[in-house]
């Protein structure tokens, strides 16, 4: 038995609220079945093991009669978002106090049914405090809640201009967010965040934004989703994010240019990447890095490229030049022409590898659904451009300690499914923005990736930042010492592995097929 039943019902409609968990169950590979509340018998509900309840008003007096004896006898239900009528009368005073309007912020944008929705009526909000350094916090039986402050991701964040992905009067909760209740055999399990609903994030728009057109999968919702089931019941088994019993996937990657006619830039980072396969090779991992290289490096430096596959590391075009396609406006037949040109100066250098038709990445990530379309025509299996960790603030200094409430993974983004294209995320800040955009020391930025790993570490996730061998390495002599800092503190946890993107591509189609 391994199924969960989601229950529906003539009065109201709630597919709007189902939606998201349909994705998440599909995620985790757990089977589910919909079951109308109004038509219940005891024996549609024997095969579940667990009933969800979300988005229901209302509940018949028959219905709540089949679920009590449902749970007595040892089944298990869970509930997000706001009880259904007559509940409590039921299930013995489960009183949960419904969250004050004045105490919510307003919240992120979201998609559903309708395209955007602004959700500000103080019903459905974002979590928190449930992913603390302890895994989900709950609270067992007969807790009130009482005018919680659940800090929502707020219009300040996808609005601020001068501070993206900061927001005001943050404060972190101390009241917890999950309530099991034991009733008879069995176990309620009710969380007052109605998740459904919430299925994408949208990166803020602000000032020095790219306008990036894409949405982000909030695998932190999925995340949350198994905890609440793993609260439940000890029988299920989850299709794991990785394989063979891996944590956390950590992939580096680095971008490197040509940078003709640019002083100090020109005509050296063919070089810094080769000193940084030596660097990685001190550390044991000897290919297991991602370069983005433009083809004009390609064509200038063929020796480095040969050298770099040679010792098994993955390299893929960058565009030929330093095109920014997307502001630039180049249409399909230039992207499609300045990709084969690369893909022609990677054949020439190092004829026999495919590395560099199966992965890309644009200059400045400025891709759009062109890009996505032209490298699918020409076979490429994934596209490294999605700034995933833009969306979150969390790499905001400011940000809560505790709060963890994205995680992104990678995602398959056309109807083809795991035979279309996939994006992989870059899921934490890339020294770009370290050093430059936020001016941190060494040291400071050592801390900050330092942190950014526990929380993909915690939370099973992907930690990708892009590291350029120019910047991270050479740029200011100082900052090697980071850059060794963070292998080696990322080397000192179990369960790690490091992929290249290309790795991680085959895994994530491998593991989208299995079990299907
Ligand atoms: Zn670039």
């Amino acid at each position: 038995m391994n199924a969960a039943a989601i229950l529906k019902s003539h009065c109201s409609d709630n597919e709007h609220f189902t939606n998201m968990w349909i994705k998440a169950f599909d995620f985790w590979n757990i089977q589910y079945g919909k079951l109308v509340v109004d038509d219940l018998n005891i024996d549609d509900l024997r095969s579940f093991e667990v009933l969800l309840i979300t988005g229901m008003e209302h509940i018949s007096d028959s219905a709540y009669r089949l679920l009590d004896r449902y749970i007595l006898r040892g089944g298990k239900i869970l509930i997000s978002g706001d009880l259904p009528n007559g509940f409590s009368k039921y299930f013995n005073g489960m009183m949960v106090k419904k969250i004050q309007r004045s105490n919510v912020h307003r919240c992120i944008r979201i998609k559903n049914k309708d395209g955007f929705q602004q959700w500000d009526d103080g019903e459905i909000l974002f979590f928190t405090g449930t992913f603390n350094s302890h895994g989900l916090d709950y609270i067992t039986d007969d807790t009130v809640i009482t005018d919680a402050d659940i800090p929502a991701v707020s219009e300040e964040m996808t609005m601020s201009a001068g501070n993206p992905g900061l927001w005001r009067d943050w404060k972190e909760s101390p009241s917890l967010s999950v309530i099991i209740k034991r009733h008879g055999e069995g176990k309620i399990l009710y969380t007052p965040f109605a998740l459904g609903a919430m299925t994408e994030m949208y990166q803020p728009h602000t000032a020095d934004s790219i306008d990036y057109l894409y949405a982000k999968q909030n695998h932190g919702l999925y995340l949350f989703i198994r905890s609440l089931l793993m609260s439940l019941t000890e029988n299920y088994k989850y299709r794991e994010p990785w394989q063979d019993g891996t944590q956390c996937v950590v992939s580096i990657t680095g971008d490197v240019h040509d940078y003709t006619g640019i002083a100090g830039r020109e005509d050296r980072e063919w070089n810094d990447m080769r000193y940084n396969f030596d660097l990685l090779k001190e550390y044991g991992l000897e290919g297991k890095a991602s370069y983005y290289v433009c083809g004009e490096v390609a064509r200038k430096h063929p020796d480095v490229i040969r050298e770099g596959l040679k010792r098994g590391f993955e390299l893929c075009p960058h565009t030929f030049q330093e095109t920014q396609y997307a502001i630039e406006k180049w249409d399909y037949n230039r992207q499609r022409e300045d990709i084969i040109r690369c893909i022609n100066a990677f054949e020439n250098a190092a004829p026999g590898y495919d590395d560099y038709k199966k992965g890309f990445r644009t200059h400045g990530y400025q891709s759009n659904q062109i890009t996505r379309d032209v490298l699918l025509d020409l076979g490429y299996e994934y596209i490294a451009d999605m700034q995933a960790w833009e969306t979150t603030g969390m790499y905001n200094p400011d940000f809560p300690e505790k709060l963890i409430n994205f995680a992104a993974y990678p995602q398959f983004i056309s109807e083809e499914g795991n035979r279309g294209l996939l994006e992989i995320p870059d899921t934490y800040a890339n020294d770009h923005f370290a050093y430059r955009v936020m001016k941190m020391s060494p040291a400071q930025a050592l801390e900050f990736w330092k942190k950014q790993f526990d929380k993909a570490y915690h939370l099973g996730g992907l930690f990708q930042a892009c590291l350029h061998p120019y910047i991270s390495l050479k740029e200011d002599p100082e900052r090697e010492k980071t850059y060794r800092g963070l292998i080696e503190y990322i080397l000192s946890h179990s369960g790690v592995s490091f992929m290249t993107m290309r790795e991680i591509s085959e895994w994530w189609k491998k593991r989208d097929s299995c079990n299907k």
